[in-house]
């Protein structure tokens, strides 16, 4: 017989500290998978493999996720079909729209709660999905909202794509004024760094430019990863042979600002970013895109300018650059405004004087905190 003693058997004390630490990973689904692993689901599931093509099918050319609508499987099996493939991945909390409801962004919350947004613009004759790979992000810019918040998790493969099936099948069933219509074009310009995902953006880009049934079909071209600069994911995506875009966010031609503005900088200075946006365009033939928001007297001087036009054409001006200036939208808590018109238009111009392709981004989603740097994903 055991001494009876003062502290309660283990067992009896609270499990708090036994709650697993490790957030439970978004359920699989097939855009997860590459077609070879879709057919190894459906077998695991006990069903032939051919019925993971029809499911892709359904999925990638019909925009179809509801297996009541995939009348060419036998009813008894839809179910469990789409138990095997499609668990539900984006719950939509709520829709904000603006300019006449071509400019619509969706609060999503995913299966253990985070929240991520993304933004669907359609423009004549295109429509682009911005997308998150992040909840949160870990990056701190301080003129950005969602750097604010700080890193919550990575999204998953599914979680991406299914952003842009989500505003694929909205436009399909003619919810963006302008009826039906594709998306043409997507930017990893939402939510998150993209390159700190590295693994799951790049799969979710094969899963984009896949030819269907295994995929969307989309062209490389008109997808766009903007990066703060994680160079040697730069370097490692050049290799890639998918010919996306690269964006590269830097906002300072000057270490001394650029620390500030990008604090990864101290990591991967001004010149190693913009050499591996360079190598990028060396290796791929692809026009980099210099992303720069102006910001009202901090980094809008003249004689940055000059410096970005220096930087941009000491590496030749064979085309291989274009910069896109973006004025500053406004977010919480931040003392910070866009430039004036007129430091906007001189900027412009002393870029253009030195053979540097220029374009002003045109903002959209302003009102509804859908622009560039104003994702925060609180907003209930
Ligand atoms: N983390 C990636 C992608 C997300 S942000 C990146 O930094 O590139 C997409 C673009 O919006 C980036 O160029 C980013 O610097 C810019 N941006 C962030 N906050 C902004 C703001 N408040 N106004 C204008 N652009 C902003």
């Amino acid at each position: 017989m055991p001494e009876p003693t003062a502290t309660p058997p283990l067992k009896t004390l609270p499990l708090v500290f036994e709650e697993p630490r490790k957030a439970r990973r978004p359920p699989r689904h097939l855009a997860d998978m590459s077609s070879q692993a879709r057919c190894e689901a459906v077998v695991a599931a006990g069903l032939p493999a051919y019925r993971a093509k029809q499911v892709s099918h359904h999925y990638f050319s019909r925009l179809v996720d509801d297996p009541a609508e995939m009348t060419d499987l036998p009813a008894d099996l839809r179910e469990p079909l789409a138990t095997a493939l499609l668990p539900k991945l984006l719950t939509p909390i709520h829709t904000l729209e603006a300019d006449g409801g071509t400019t619509r962004k969706t609060l999503w919350k995913l299966h253990d709660g985070a929240l991520v947004e993304s933004v669907l613009m359609r423009y004549p004759g295109r429509v682009t999905m911005c997308v998150s790979s992040q909840a949160g992000c870990g990056m701190a810019c301080p003129f950005c909202a969602t750097g604010q918040g700080g890193l919550q998790r990575n999204m998953s493969t599914g979680e991406i794509v299914e952003q842009v099936l989500a505003g694929a099948r909205s436009l399909a069933r003619g919810e963006v004024p302008g009826g039906p219509g594709r998306i043409s074009n997507v930017v990893f310009m939402g939510m998150g760094e993209p390159m700190a995902n590295y693994n799951a953006v790049i799969a979710s880009v094969r899963r984009m430019t896949d030819p269907a049934p295994d995929g969307l079909g989309m062209s490389a071209r008109g997808i766009t990863v903007s990066t703060v600069g994680l160079v040697p994911r730069m370097l490692q995506m050049a290799e890639e042979q998918i010919p996306v875009t690269l964006a590269l966010s830097l906002h300072a031609p000057d270490d001394e600002l650029r620390n500030e503005l990008v604090p990864i900088n101290t990591r991967w200075s001004v010149r190693e970013a913009v050499a591996a946006a360079w190598n990028y365009a060396r290796v791929t033939k692809r026009r980099v895109s210099i992303e720069y928001a102006l910001i009202k007297d901090i980094n809008d001087q003249a004689w940055r300018a000059d410096l970005l036009g220096e930087l941009l054409t000491s590496y030749g001006d064979w085309g291989w650059v274009h910069a896109n200036l973006i004025p500053l939208n406004p977010t919480p808590g931040s003392k910070w405004t866009a430039s004036r018109v007129e430091d906007e238009r001189e900027f412009v111009r002393r870029l253009e004087a030195k053979g540097v392709p220029t374009t002003v981004r045109d903002t959209r989603g302003r009102e509804i905190d859908g622009a560039c740097g104003q994702l925060a994903a609180t907003s209930l």
